[in-house]
């Protein structure tokens, strides 16, 4: 099979960290434009707007979508109208029926759409959803705690109504939870905080059940300062599994499982090259909607202003 020509929309910290070498050292992949309104990818041609894109370089097949989510719909919308295969960045969009309809677009015009949940690729995600299968839950405990300062210096987007606020990582932790779990789970409380200058929670306290009443509840708060917290702990009937790092370590009653290596961005990539040579979609909509849950469900308190 030749390669997919790939162009990447929205040139910023995460196609740097992680698409740019992801897509390098794959041989599925060929990258040959970029659109971005001030940053450029060296080597390729760049455009200020994927409408200048799409135009001059018809031989595009896929897009990935990597700017902010209120931003995507308009990109993707544009990108399948066009005919190519779309990436979308995690979370896939600013609502659920906004992707609900790029879903039905990319059917309907047989084109491939993938939600990307990069979290759901941790090297220890795996051995932990292996792990929940053969065991009986009691609990589980969700601590997702870091400092907004330090991971997202003035990112305005992420305060601004569908930025998501703390929910942009807490999302990543209800991506590993929703996969890992046997059977779905439901919120039935939140706590929504929110700083009187933004129109995004800065924390959240959430509660979850399923049929069975599973006691399953997250804290996801962005003011912690010092160690930051990424850790989903479950106590089982074979014992305390605690998923670490973001799902990158794995421990049972304190014994370390093996983990495999750190391929996030290089497995979301083969899972696309994947779903375009089978001509199918992965959009699982599960993360998106607990977080729409939270805001329909949660209680919103006021708390003190916000400064970068
Ligand atoms: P970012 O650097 O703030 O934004 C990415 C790029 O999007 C910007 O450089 C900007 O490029 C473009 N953009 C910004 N505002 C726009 C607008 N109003 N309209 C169109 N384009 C706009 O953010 P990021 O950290 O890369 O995150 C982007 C997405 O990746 C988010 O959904 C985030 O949740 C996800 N993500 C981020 C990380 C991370 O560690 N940062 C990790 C995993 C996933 P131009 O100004 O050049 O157009």
């Amino acid at each position: 099979m030749s390669p997919i020509n790939l162009a990447i929309v929205g040139v910023g910290k995460i196609v740097r960290d992680q698409h740019l070498p992801a897509i390098a050292k794959n041989p599925d992949f060929r990258l040959i434009a970029a659109a971005s309104r001030h940053g450029t990818v060296d080597g390729i041609d760049n455009f200020p707007s994927i409408e200048a894109m799409l135009a001059a370089v018809p031989a595009i097949d896929a897009v990935a979508l990597c700017m902010p989510p209120q931003y995507r719909y308009t990109a993707a919308q544009k990108a399948l109208s066009a005919g190519k295969h779309v990436f979308l960045e995690k979370p896939p969009g600013a609502t659920l029926s906004e992707v609900a309809d790029l879903e039905a677009l990319a059917a309907g015009r047989g084109l491939s759409l993938f939600a990307s949940w990069h979290s759901r690729y941790a090297p220890a995600v795996e051995a932990a959803k292996a792990f929940l299968a053969g065991t009986t839950i009691r609990s589980m405990q969700v601590i997702w705690k870091e400092d907004v300062r330090h991971w997202h210096p003035n990112q305005d987007w992420i305060w601004q109504p569908g930025g998501l606020g703390v929910f942009d990582p807490g999302i990543n932790a209800l991506s590993i939870v929703t996969h890992i779990l046997p059977r779905p789970v439901f919120i039935t409380a939140a706590t929504l905080e929110f700083p009187e200058n933004r129109d995004a929670p800065i924390a959240a306290s959430i509660r979850f059940s399923d049929a069975d009443e599973l006691d399953l509840s997250a804290e996801f708060d962005w003011r912690q300062t010092g160690r930051q917290s990424w850790d989903i702990v479950a106590r089982t009937d074979a014992g305390e599994m605690v998923l670490s790092e973001g799902g990158a370590k794995l421990s049972v009653d304190g014994r370390t499982i093996h983990a495999e290596p750190e391929q996030e961005y290089p497995m979301l990539y083969r899972r696309f090259s994947e779903i375009v040579a089978a001509g199918i979609s992965d959009v699982d909509l599960a993360p998106l909607r607990h977080v729409a849950d939270a805001f329909m469900l949660g209680r919103r308190k006021p708390v003190a202003a916000f400064h970068d």
